[in-house]
């Protein structure tokens, strides 16, 4: 019989967490050839998260959990959650049925045929979602694409259901600046996309502000693109050959009309723009210093402080 592990990152889920751990369970009996365990990430919710996540362990032998000893953001969630999983097939899920169970069994039959690898969703549709940060998404997409080799695909989700090999393969990526849609496709093997239209969270809010959104979406081009390095250099170049030009028409027209003094309010307008591409451009060297900074230091992307192992074995 094979196992499928359900990794579930969690971020103050109290609500979704049970509602969740239900549909997992009504969706079970359309797929009884296959065994599910439960790899609940904790990644330091300030709410009864935990106490849920204990509770279920206590109840259900099939039920893990990993718990952070702070916020560590999605991405480590994820990764620890990929760590601990044993499963002979990994599917990755939000908590809050934004990724509908249901869709598992299919998810699983296509894997079956080994014709795939990998079966990955995406939203067709960005239903209920503010207008503003749709079209900023879409020029994310485009712009990553554009920029970057690695496939990154507009609205892929995060749910998906992978061999083991797979897992492994992303596993063994060890870069400190994760930014798993491109992982996911940097890692390559054979992937099938399912649609589907856009689902409102079942309960609770969701975690990310714009701003959480635009700094994500930095990560990404950065970890996955060294296109804006050399921004600064193709600026550098073409306004050298400008410089060249104006130095050559300012000579020529002194020589005929003799006018040395005319036009410094143009010369300033000149500095202050010179000025301000070059502090742009020392700005992106910054951001992949920065990044290489973090990369350079090796420190674990998550602490972990309980497992259901500690809590099972002495339970307060
Ligand atoms: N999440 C997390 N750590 C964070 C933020 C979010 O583990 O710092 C989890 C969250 O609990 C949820 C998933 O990541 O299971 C997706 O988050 P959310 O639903 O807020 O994002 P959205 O679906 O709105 O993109
Ligand atoms: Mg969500």
């Amino acid at each position: 019989m094979s196992l499928i592990s359900i990794v579930v990152p969690c971020y103050n889920e109290e609500e979704s967490l049970p509602l969740f751990y239900q549909a997992i369970l009504e969706m079970k009996s359309s797929l009884p050839e296959v065994d599910f365990e439960f790899i609940f990430v904790n990644d330091g919710s300030k709410d009864n998260t935990l106490k849920i996540m204990r509770s279920l362990a206590q109840q259900d032998a099939n039920v893990h959990y990993v718990s952070f000893s702070r916020n560590f953001g999605k991405e480590a969630a994820l990764l620890a959650g990929l760590a601990h999983a044993q499963g002979d097939y990994v599917a990755v899920m939000d908590a809050d049925l934004q990724d509908p169970p249901a869709l598992l069994p299919e998810m699983y039959e296509t894997l079956q045929t080994k014709m795939y690898d990998c079966v990955a969703t995406r939203r067709v549709t960005r239903e209920g979602e503010p207008p503003i940060r749709s079209f900023f998404a879409r020029m994310f997409y485009k712009l990553i694409n554009k920029i970057s080799k690695t496939e990154i695909v507009d609205g892929a989700r995060d749910f998906r259901l992978m061999t083991r090999q797979m897992v492994n393969a992303i596993l063994s990526v060890q870069e400190y600046n994760r930014f798993s849609k491109g992982i996911f496709g940097w890692v390559g093997f054979r992937t099938k996309w399912l649609e589907y239209k856009n689902i409102e969270r079942a309960a609770g809010q969701t975690k990310w502000s714009f701003w959480k959104l635009f700094v994500y979406s930095l990560d990404g081009i950065t970890a996955f693109s060294t296109v804006p390095l050399s921004v600064a250099a193709v600026m550098g170049l073409l306004f050298c050959f400008l410089a060249f030009a104006m130095l050559i028409f300012v000579f020529v027209r002194a020589l005929i009309w003799g006018d040395p003094v005319g036009g410094w309010p143009s010369l300033v307008c000149i500095i202050l723009f010179v000025g301000g591409i070059q502090l742009f451009c020392t700005g992106i060297l910054g951001q992949y210093l920065a990044k290489t900074y973090l990369e350079v230091k090796r420190r674990p992307q998550y602490i972990i402080q309980e497992t259901e192992k500690d809590y099972l074995d002495k339970p307060e």
